[in-house]
């Protein structure tokens, strides 16, 4: 990875959020907003918007409105990253985090950082005519082990109800039939 240290780097996450929202024009610098980037940039891991509205000083009452459109914010002046699960989007801090890449449990909505500089390589070398590249990002999907074993007990268990129709199957055990479908489609290329 190239070094990304600049002069901006300097910049405190309050001076960033600042600068932005004063060539943005016009947005208010409330103290809501700097609360919130606070809690933020004190995180590890990656949290949905309800677990960030948890994490926030009990003084300090913010709507889940202010919340939805400070985040975007801080998404867009670089010092919150997003990801998309199925559940619901997961934010993590950015700030003199370089980007990277996750994997993505598809059963149970969770992400794992991935520690693997093979992608790295293969991107550099990724021919990508009249394209200047900035950074890469991955996302590999699947079953962690608590859900692989969830959906062998489901497959078990239709197994054993061959004649059980499907009308009669919670939208979890549904959902987890499909991912087992998903998964054995899967199996066939990406082994
Ligand atoms: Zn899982
Ligand atoms: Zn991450």
């Amino acid at each position: 990875m190239k070094k990304t240290e600049g002069t901006q780097q300097k910049d405190t996450p309050h001076d960033i959020l600042t600068r932005y929202m004063t060539e943005q024009g016009g947005m208010r610098k409330t103290p809501e907003r700097y609360a919130i980037l606070d809690v933020v940039m004190k995180m590890k891991g990656h949290h949905s918007a309800d677990q960030i509205l948890d994490m926030m000083p009990e003084t300090f009452h913010v709507s889940r409105a202010t919340m939805y459109s400070t985040l975007t914010l801080l998404v867009k002046c670089g010092l919150l990253y997003n990801h998309q699960t199925e559940g619901a989007t997961l934010y993590e801090c950015a700030y003199k985090v370089p980007a990277h890449h996750h994997y993505i449990c598809t059963g149970c909505n969770k992400i794992w950082d991935l520690k693997d500089s093979s992608i790295e390589r293969a991107a550099s070398k990724a021919k990508t005519p009249r394209f200047k590249k900035m950074k890469c990002s991955t996302y590999i999907y699947g079953l962690c082990n608590i859900c692989q074993a969830k959906l062998a007990r489901l497959k078990k268990k239709l197994e054993q109800e061959k004649k059980r129709q499907d009308a009669t199957m919670t939208r979890e055990e549904k959902r987890f039939a499909q991912i087992g479908r998903e998964l054995s489609m899967a199996a066939e290329w990406f082994k």
